[in-house]
């Protein structure tokens, strides 16, 4: 893939800083959040993420299979310091191993002997069949992603009429204890931009928990423009005009994306919802995550134009200090932030589909 930068295998050998420790980088931050993409493949085609015809998908050699997973994600908790461990891709329910994968990660404890906190981000379609099995692996949580209530809106949308699907996919995880259910929304202008307050409804009756997101510069085709894009602001001023919020006490969000307010509603409807303003509101200072592609590339951020290669490394047969030396030096080479409003931005060297949103 171009762009991609393959450090030599001795990448962070001889630096003690990456002999040991968590992962950490040179700007204070610390990752203990992974975001792990199973594969770059998608059964929607949102038109905000994929192009009709899908993408180059990765050839399955370049992916890593289910053993190599298992292992950086161990490396990870056990050596690098992280509690949290959330599957996404593409759509993660189309990797048969999931069940397995998920299994072996909540059997890994972190250094305190705690359990690792598994989750996952799906399209919710295939959820109703493989809830219970993802929950009686271990899976805590999951994120459905729905932006419209409406089954016509969201065939538009995703190119695919699959909307009872992913409805019956939320319920499911309700029911086989994957609580709360968290489901994520984009909100697009003049397709779905009136639709906040209904999808608030909707979420806090069902008891789920309704999270917006900005519409981020990570479109495969460069087309994202900021004055399109609803803003954080938009959000809540479209929520404000039917329900009370009241911002979660201290507000601070820590290293959590979403900016949360407790919600009171027409009928006595409570609940919270949340708003992940990555482009008006960026929280780069508190970023504690790190990723790893589906083709075993690290990145320190979604936004990043640069990836270290753990796969060929590991296939090569570096032991786990090598490995672990290389995700520690390139986390600390992590940048402070996303810089989206620098006119220097440059557009990440992979879509949101391929890095794992
Ligand atoms: N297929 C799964 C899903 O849709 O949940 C997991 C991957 S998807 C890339 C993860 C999340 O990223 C989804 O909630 C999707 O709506 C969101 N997303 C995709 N492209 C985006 C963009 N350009 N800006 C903001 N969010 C985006
Ligand atoms: Fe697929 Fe998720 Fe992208 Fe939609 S947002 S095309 S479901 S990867």
């Amino acid at each position: 893939m171009p762009g991609i930068r393959r450090p030599s295998a001795a990448e962070g050998a001889g630096d003690p800083r990456f002999g040991a420790g968590p992962l950490l980088d040179r700007h204070g931050r610390t990752a203990r959040d992974l975001r792990v993409s199973l594969t770059d493949r998608c059964n929607l085609r949102c038109h905000y993420c994929m192009p009709p015809e899908g993408l180059p998908w990765l050839e399955q050699p370049a992916v890593l299979d289910d053993e190599e997973v298992v292992r950086l994600v161990t490396l990870a908790v056990r050596d690098l310091g992280v509690r949290e461990v959330r599957f996404t891709g593409g759509e993660p329910l189309l990797r048969r191993g999931l069940e397995r994968i998920v299994a072996a990660t909540t059997a890994l404890r972190t250094e305190d002997g705690a359990p690792v906190s598994t989750s996952l981000t799906t399209n919710g379609i295939g959820l109703a069949r493989r809830a219970d099995a993802l929950a009686a692996a271990g899976l805590r949580r999951v994120n459905v992603s729905l932006d419209t209530l409406r089954a016509d809106r969201f065939a538009a949308i995703t190119r695919r009429d699959r909307h009872a699907d992913v409805l019956a996919g939320v319920e499911a995880a309700a029911r086989a204890g994957l609580a709360p259910v968290k489901v994520n929304a984009v909100l697009l202008r003049g397709t779905n931009d009136d639709e906040a307050a209904d999808l608030l409804r909707w979420a806090l009756a069902g008891g789920y928990r309704l999270r917006f997101i900005e519409q981020m510069p990570l479109d495969p085709h460069g087309t994202w423009r900021r004055e399109d894009m609803v803003t954080a602001e938009e959000i809540l001023a479209a929520l404000r005009a039917e329900f009370d919020l009241v911002a979660r006490p201290g507000s601070a969000r820590g290293a959590a994306p979403a900016e949360t307010w407790d919600v009171t509603g027409p009928g006595g409807l409570r609940g919270d919802v949340g708003v992940i303003a990555s482009v008006t509101r960026p929280f780069c200072g508190d970023c504690d995550r790190t990723r790893l592609t589906a083709d075993g590339q690290v990145r320190t951020c979604l936004f990043s134009t640069s990836e270290t290669d753990l796969r060929d490394a590991m296939r090569a047969g570096a032991d786990d200090a090598a490995l672990a030396r290389r995700w520690r030096a390139a986390m600390w080479g992590k940048l402070p932030g996303h810089d989206i409003d620098d006119p220097g931005f440059l557009h990440p060297t992979r879509p949101m589909s391929a890095i794992g949103g």
